[in-house]
C-alpha cells in the first residue's frame, strides 16, 4: 500500500484529512497557514492535486477548486486513489487583491523554492517538499490577468505526451500548447516526472461562472478517465492549437474589439478597431492568420504594443 504522508500526518486508504501547515505571520501576528484538503478511497489508485490561486487575485480558480472540494464532500463517491485540494496556495497575494506576494514575488516563478528564501520561495518549498513527491497529476486553476480574459483552455507542453493525453480527456474548448516556464510549478514538477495541466478560465478579480462550470466539468471527465469517479458529464470537442500569439496595438487609443472569446478568425478578417478620443484617427486590427480567439483584453484604453487578441493557431 502506497504510503502518503504529508507535513507529518499519515493518511490511510478510506479517511478524509484536513491540514493546515504554518507558514508565517502578518506583520499583525496574525497566523497565516496553508489549507490542505485530503480524500482517499480505499481502493489504491492516482494521485491527483486540484490547486487554485497560485495567483492570489485569480479568484475564479480559487472558487474552481472549492467547488470541486464541495462536491466531492457532498457526496462524489470516489472509486480509487486520492485528491489533494489546495484551494488557494498565495494567502498574501488573495488578501491584498494582488497576482504576487508583498514584496512582489511571483509563486509561480519560485519553484522550487527553499526553506530561509522570500515569502513566495518558502511557500513553493512546502509544496515541493510536501506535495509533488505524492502526487501523479495535477490540474492547477488559473485566469487571465487583469482585463484580460481566457477562453476555457487547458496549457500543456505537447512534448509531455502524458499530459496531453491529460488534457484530452479533460476536453474544454481548447487545448493549447505552452512550453514549460522556469522555476514555474508544472515545470517543477515535470522534471519529478509528475504532469500537471494548467487551466486558464475568465479573468483575475472577477468570478466568472462559465469558467467555473467548465473547469468543474473538465475535471470530473478527467477523474472519470482515470477511473476515480463513476461518472462523468459527457465529452466534448476540444480543438487543439499548435501555438498562440497575441496580436499587439499598432497605436495607442481607445480599444474596441468586434470579436468574442471562443470565436475563430480568419488571415485578414477585422477583429477590433483603435481609435483616438476626437474621432480623427482610426486605426483597424487585423488577424494575422486563420485562428481562434482564446483571450481579449477588456480594458478599452492601450498603449501601443499592448496585448489585445490572444489567437491560438490549429
Ligand atoms: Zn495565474
Amino acid at each position: 500500500m502506497r504510503e502518503l504522508l504529508i507535513n507529518g500526518v499519515r493518511v490511510r486508504p478510506g479517511q478524509s484529512v484536513n491540514i493546515e501547515i504554518p507558514i508565517a505571520k502578518l506583520p499583525s501576528h496574525t497566523l497565516i497557514d496553508l489549507p490542505i484538503f485530503i480524500r482517499r478511497a480505499q481502493e489504491e489508485g492516482p494521485v491527483v492535486l486540484i490547486s487554485g490561486g497560485v495567483h492570489g487575485d485569480e479568484i475564479n480558480g480559487i472558487v474552481t477548486a472549492r467547488r470541486l472540494l464541495e462536491e466531492m464532500d457532498q457526496g462524489w463517491s470516489l472509486l480509487r486513489g486520492t485528491l489533494i485540494f489546495i484551494p488557494l496556495m498565495n494567502i498574501y497575494g488573495f488578501l491584498s487583491n494582488s497576482r504576487t506576494f508583498p514584496d512582489g514575488r511571483d509563486l509561480n516563478r519560485s519553484f522550487p523554492g527553499s526553506k530561509k528564501g522570500s515569502l513566495a520561495s518558502r511557500i513553493a518549498f512546502i509544496i515541493n517538499e510536501e506535495i509533488i513527491p505524492q502526487i501523479d497529476y495535477g490540474i492547477d486553476f488559473h485566469t487571465g490577468g487583469r482585463m484580460l480574459s481566457n477562453h476555457p483552455q487547458v496549457r500543456v507542453d505537447f512534448k509531455d505526451k502524458v499530459g496531453l493525453d491529460l488534457a484530452k480527456s479533460f476536453c474544454t474548448h481548447f487545448i493549447v500548447n505552452s512550453r514549460h516556464i522556469e522555476k514555474s510549478f508544472r515545470k517543477t514538477a515535470f522534471k519529478a516526472r509528475k504532469h500537471i495541466l494548467v487551466y486558464e478560465g475568465g479573468e483575475s478579480m472577477r468570478v466568472d461562472d462559465f469558467a467555473i462550470e467548465e473547469g468543474v466539468q473538465g475535471t470530473k471527465r478527467l477523474l472519470h478517465s482515470l477511473g476515480m469517479l463513476g461518472n462523468s458529464t459527457k465529452a466534448q470537442e476540444s480543438t487543439i492549437l499548435k501555438e498562440s500569439d497575441w496580436v499587439r496595438a499598432k497605436a495607442s487609443g481607445i480599444f474596441n474589439s468586434s470579436v468574442k472569446l471562443g470565436e475563430s478568425v480568419k488571415k485578414g478578417q477585422i477583429m477590433a478597431e483603435i481609435s483616438d478620443p476626437y474621432g480623427q484617427v482610426k486605426i483597424e486590427v487585423k488577424s494575422p492568420t486563420n485562428g481562434h480567439v482564446i483571450g481579449i483584453n477588456n480594458l478599452p484604453v492601450i498603449n501601443v504594443g499592448d496585448a489585445l487578441v490572444h489567437i491560438g493557431k490549429e
